[in-house]
Order: C-alpha cells, then structure tokens, then sequence
C-alpha cells in the first residue's frame, strides 16, 4: 500500500502512540494509587496496632492495680462471716477482711496463723490453721478440730459470727505447684483434710484434667466432714478418683459403696493396690501415725523423697521426719541470757525449745512447727542449725528454737 509502514499508515502509528501513551499514564496513576492506598493501609494497620497495645498495657496496668497486694505485713483484721458447724468436732469459720479491701490469693495447702486474745491467757495465743477451701475474691475459710487446747476451745466455744480476729498472711511451703502437670495423690487423715482439700478444690475449681487420687481417712461416718461437697466434686470431674476410708465403720449407719469406698484406713498397701503406678506427686497432712506409715512407706515403695510433700499439724510428726532424716543432733553449751542459765546440750532433745523446757525455763512457742514465729529469739552469740528450713522466714539476728539445735556454744536471748 502506497505511503504505509509495514502494516500501519504514520496517522495509525501515531493514534497508537497515543493509545499506548494514555494507558501508560491510567497505569501509572492505578499503580501509585494502589501504592499509597497501600501505604495509607499499612500506616493505618501499625496506628491500629499500637493503639490495640496501648490499650493492652493500660488493661495490663489497671489490672495490676487492681491485683491485691501479695499478702501483708504483720497483721490484718478479719471478721467471722459465718461460723459453719461440719461435725461434732469440726467447725469451718468463712473470714472476711475487716477493710472490705480485695484478698490477696494464697496456695492452695497454705496456712493463715492467728492471734488470739484469750480471756485469761497472759499474752496473746498464736496458732496456725490450713486454709481449707480454694482461693476466693471474698473469703478465706479455716476447719478447727476442737483438740481439746486453748485456741481450738476459743475457736469452738467463744467465738461467733462477727467477732473480729489478728491474721497474718497465707504462708507455708507445704502447697500444690498449679503449674506442674504431674498426677497427684491428695491424702488427708482427720483434721488433715483441710489442705489437700484446698488444693482439690482448686483443681476442680479451674477446671484442670489432672489425673488426681483422693485419699480420706477417718473413724466412721461421725467425723466425716464435706462429704456432700467432696461427693459432688468427685461426680463432676472425672478426673478425680475419689477413695474414702472408715477405720471403724458403724455397721448401723455406714455403708460400703455410699458413704465410704474401704472399710481399713489409708495405707501404703491400699495405694499399692489402686494407683496404676508409684509414679505420682503425693500431699499428706494428718495425725503422726497417718503420717509416719505414710511417709516411711512411700520411700519403701521407691516413692523418691521430692514426690512426697507432706504438713505436720504438731511437733512430734516433724520430729520423727527430722530425725530419720538425719537432723543435726546438735553440740556446745546454750546460754539462755534473760534466765542467766547456760546449761551444756544433753542431746536427748532434739530443738532448743524442748531443751530450755526440759530445764525448767518458760520459753515462748506456738505451733512447735516452725510456722508461726512465736519463738523467735535474738541469738547474741554462737550459732544455731536447722534440720528443716522453717517456712517462717525470721530476721536477721533471729532464730526459732522450735526448729534449731545448738551448733557450738550459742547465746540466746532467752
Ligand atoms: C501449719 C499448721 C496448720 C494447721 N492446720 C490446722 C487445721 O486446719 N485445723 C486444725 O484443727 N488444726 C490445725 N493445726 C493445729 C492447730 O494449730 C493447733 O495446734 C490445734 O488447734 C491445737 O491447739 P490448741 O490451742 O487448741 O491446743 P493447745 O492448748 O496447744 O494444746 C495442745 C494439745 O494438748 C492437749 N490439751 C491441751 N489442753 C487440754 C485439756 N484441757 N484437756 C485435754 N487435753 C488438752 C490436747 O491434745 C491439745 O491438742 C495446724 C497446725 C499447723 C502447724
């Protein structure tokens, strides 16, 4: 074709200039649009972020907060809210903090220790008592065997709903670690409930699948505390293997089955028998026989000793446990300045608190457990040694003759 370019004439190749020239433009404005939408995008995405953690750490400090303090120093004032009776022998007291404020949480198998001001006592009476629920917003609960003593006496007779008590912090290292996975055995002899029923409590209470034996022993029906409670429990969560235990069922009123599953109390044998294996972590808390057999057959059953967590309410279980566990016997003179006594260490006691007794001295004490602190004395010269660590933390300069033995000669402020 005459005037032509190949295929096209100069006016097609300069309309195709054209053409391709303006959708060159249309693609470049689509593609810086698109750009700087997408900037505007990913700008507006980061601003959306750090405004969404601004507002997580604000959550997060209004939170903290708000999260009660970790315990308190010294004492704090709590009213009985209610006084609930569980047994002939057994009464749970449900304690409100005075101040209204929140309750710090504590862990489960921990202690509250009390000051009691007990009509005709001296000086005031410190005791401790194993919380035995859960840990709750609004209330700490304790469960008082009457002993028969001073404080379990206050607490059953004089006490009622509304008086107003001295209460230091939960404290103790006899706990459940929440935070492990490993299958527990929960086991409770009497009054000894109290703790592991906290901690069963509590892992029902989250919800958590643990593999977790429950083991409480006692007489007969009559001292049978919770049991509705503990039945439910066991009837919800399939997890926990419920075994109760009558010594002495009462053939009249107890039943094998419904109210008790083993008519023999709660021993090395038994577990032997049930638990798949040894391998688990056990909690013990009961009378010094419970306890002993316990602890003895476990280790014998190849149970190693970071297994077996267990709480003495008195002297004489820690006692034994220290003593097979090969305690410091202890050496040297102890002086007791305030009594001018210095007396050489005879070795047949085994704390110093037992040894100014054994001497005629009155000596301050409390639990006997290395809980409370009553003892506590300033050592003013020499030093003393502990079996078991106290989970009462002393101050400087201070020791617990519930708990020590003489290391060389030692003056105490006694
Ligand atoms: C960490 C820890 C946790 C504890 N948790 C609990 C708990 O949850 N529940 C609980 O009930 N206890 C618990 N205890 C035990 C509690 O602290 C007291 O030891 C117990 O209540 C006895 O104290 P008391 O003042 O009544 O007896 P005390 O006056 O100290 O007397 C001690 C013992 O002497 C005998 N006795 C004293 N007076 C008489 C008398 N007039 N007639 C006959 N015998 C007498 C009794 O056998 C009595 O138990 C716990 C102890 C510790 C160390």
């Amino acid at each position: 074709m005459p005037g032509s370019v190949g295929a096209f004439g100069p006016l097609e190749i300069v309309g195709l200039v054209v053409v391709i020239a303006v959708l060159y433009t249309i693609a470049v404005n689509l593609i810086t649009t698109w750009r700087s939408a997408m900037g505007a995008g990913s700008a507006h995405r980061r601003a959306m972020e750090q405004w969404h953690a601004r507002v997580e750490q604000a959550k997060l400090k209004r939170a903290e907060a708000e999260k009660p303090e970790e315990g308190w120093a010294g004492f704090r004032k709590f009213k009985i809210g209610k006084k609930i009776p569980e047994t002939k022998d057994l009464c749970s007291f449900y304690l409100v903090p005075h101040d209204n404020k929140p309750l710090p949480e504590f862990k489960p198998g921990q202690f509250l220790t009390f000051r009691l001001n007990i009509p005709g006592q001296p000086k005031p009476v410190m005791r401790c008592y194993s919380l035995s629920d859960a840990p709750r917003p609004d209330y700490y609960r304790v469960t008082i065997k009457r002993a028969p003593g001073l404080s379990s006496c206050f607490f059953h007779d004089v006490l009622k709903q509304g008086d107003i008590l001295d209460v230091r912090a939960p404290g103790g290292d006899f706990f459940l670690d929440m935070n492990k996975d490993r299958p527990v055995v929960l086991l409770g002899g009497g009054i000894g409930l109290t703790p592991v029923l906290s901690m069963l409590n509590e892992i029902t209470k989250r919800g958590m699948k643990l593999e977790t034996w429950f083991f409480y022993g006692m007489k007969n029906g009559t001292e049978h505390a919770q049991k509705k409670h503990i039945e439910t429990v066991a009837a919800a969560n399939p997890n926990v293997k419920l075994n109760i235990c009558y010594s002495q069922p009462d053939p009249a009123k107890d039943a094998q089955g419904r109210d008790y599953q083993h008519a023999s109390r709660v021993t090395v044998d038994l577990l032997r028998k049930l638990l798949p294996s040894s391998n688990y972590d056990y909690y013990l808390c009961g009378p010094p026989p419970f306890m002993e057999s316990l602890v003895t057959g476990l280790q014998k059953w190849g149970v190693p000793d970071e297994n077996v967590h267990f709480e003495a309410f008195g002297p004489a279980t820690v006692k034994k446990k220290e003593a097979a566990s090969g305690a410091p016997k202890g050496t040297g003179k102890v002086t007791f300045a305030k009594s001018g006594k210095t007396i050489e260490w005879s070795g047949k006691e085994t704390c110093i608190l037992d040894f100014g007794e054994a001497n005629g001295l009155k000596l301050n004490c409390g639990c006997r457990a290395g809980n409370c602190g009553e003892c506590a004395v300033a050592i003013q010269g020499g030093e003393v040694e502990y079996g078991k660590s106290p989970s009462f933390k002393c101050d400087k300069g201070t020791v617990l003759t519930c708990l020590s033995v003489p290391k060389g000669d030692c003056t105490i402020d006694a």
